[in-house]
């Protein structure tokens, strides 16, 4: 007796990440089908993106007006948060202080206040005073630092199988530990091992994979996933650091990345993660040693890296030095006195927490992106650099991603 199974679906939603869930959540309540699966190839969910980030629901500070982010971010999280209040799931609304590292940096506090404003978001400069009042530890470079009131910190696993549980008990099928062995576009369906399942559209939301799911699609041939490592360390429980705020430094804007920042848990524990670093990944998974290691595709986006770090486009030179050097918990020490002075090598340890970020390259402009993108494709939609805030913004990012693809078809 065969065990292949058919099944036939209104949506197929390939990555049952937060994006994918939010998805299905999201045609649900608007009504437009409850004939959805959600397919993933791990055992568990979260055991990507959405489960090993920093867990900070943003507040629409330093997205460019006008881009996807700067849409979706703000309201995002005010449906997040929402949701949140209703499971009666753990939020630490601890706010979020922008404190420049050096006197040079002072300026790009005004350029954030600008982005965040025209974004609505609700920012502040603040003074000295201020900052000590908030965060003792702290030290600006100027005395001036953005103050985000509305930043919150939540554990995304914990979201993740709440989602999970509601969309299963909603009538969503999930299909767990099932990798595609066979896609048939113009048939519409796809094969796994054990089921060949039919759709009248497909949604990608593959993180890692995206990109190349989408290329068998013929979608964004011109784009591919150059994985970023971001690894965490954590003050220890007797350091005399105390920080009960998120406190960042002044990112590059130049790159996609936020930098590393210290970020108060969840449920008020008092434990405190610091980081990602954003460092050149041997893989899409390769999260720990030689694991998920992949030498071809390493040595294409190690080359890519290669031609920007000699061209310097972006003053990327300068970045790849200070990320790989942070990478060493003495020389991260360093960096991070500039804004906690009083921090020292044997106030930290590390983290298991490692996440890899799905950041895409167009490699016809060669550059990184920096929006989220979403293309379609036959019966298809393909979301690519599904990067932070995504997790912030994904029921509102589902929504946008309705509205503009199949269902304006
Ligand atoms: C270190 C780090 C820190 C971050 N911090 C924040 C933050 O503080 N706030 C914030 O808003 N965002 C943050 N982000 C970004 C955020 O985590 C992502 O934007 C978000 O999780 C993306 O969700 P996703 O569903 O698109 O991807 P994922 O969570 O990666 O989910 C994709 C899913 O697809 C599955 N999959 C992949 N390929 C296949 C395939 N071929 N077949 C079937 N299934 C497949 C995977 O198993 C996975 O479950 C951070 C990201 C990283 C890496």
């Amino acid at each position: 007796m065969s065990i292949f199974k058919n099944k036939v679906y209104d949506f197929v939603i390939i990555g049952g990440g937060m994006v994918g869930l939010s998805l299905a959540r999201q045609i649900l309540e608007r009504g437009i089908s409850k004939s959805i699966c959600i397919l993933d190839k791990e055992k568990e969910l979260g055991l990507h993106s959405s489960g090993r980030n920093s867990g900070v629901l943003h507040a629409g500070i330093y997205y460019k007006p006008n881009s996807i982010k700067a849409k979706v971010c703000i309201s995002g999280s005010k449906r997040l948060k929402e949701w949140i209040k209703d499971k009666k799931l753990p939020i630490n609304n601890c706010g979020k202080l922008i404190i420049p590292q050096s006197e040079d940096l002072d300026c790009q506090l005004d350029e954030l206040l600008k982005r965040g404003k025209a974004n609505g978001a609700k920012v502040e400069l603040i003074n000295e005073k201020e900052i000590y009042r908030l965060c003792p530890h702290a030290k600006s470079a100027t005395g001036r630092a953005i103050w985000s009131e509305y930043t919150s910190v939540v554990n995304p696993r914990n979201i993740l199988n709440h989602l999970e549980k509601e969309l299963i008990e909603k009538g969503v099928t999930i299909l767990k530990d099932q990798r595609i062995l066979d896609f048939q576009i113009y048939k519409k369906y796809i094969s796994t091992s054990k089921f060949k399942i039919n759709y009248g559209h497909l949604i990608n939301c593959s993180g890692v994979e995206a990109a190349q799911i989408a290329h068998k699609f013929d979608v964004g041939k011109e784009l591919y996933i150059i994985p970023f490592k971001g690894i965490y360390w954590q003050l220890k429980k007797v350091s005399l650091i105390k920080i009960s705020t998120n406190l960042y430094p002044v990112p590059d804007l130049n790159m996609p990345f936020l930098g590393v920042h210290f970020t108060p848990d969840s449920n008020l524990s008092g434990n405190v993660s610091i980081g990602p670093t954003a460092t050149f990944s041997l893989g899409r998974e390769n999260y720990n040693g030689l694991k998920g290691v992949e030498f071809a595709r390493s040595l294409r986006n190690f080359t890519t890296i290669a031609r920007l770090y000699y061209s310097n486009s972006g003053g990327f030179r300068g970045y790849i030095h200070k990320q790989s050097l942070q990478n060493i918990p003495l020389l991260m020490i360093k960096e991070a006195k500039k804004i906690i002075p009083k921090i020292k090598l044997n106030d930290i340890e590390p983290s298991k927490k490692v996440g890899i970020r799905s950041q895409l390259y167009d490699s016809l402009n060669n550059k990184f992106e920096d929006d989220f993108i979403c293309k379609n494709g036959y019966h298809s939609t393909h979301l690519m650099n599904a990067i932070s805030p995504a997790f912030t913004s994904s029921f509102e990012l589902a929504d946008l991603i309705i509205d503009n693809s199949f269902l304006s078809k």
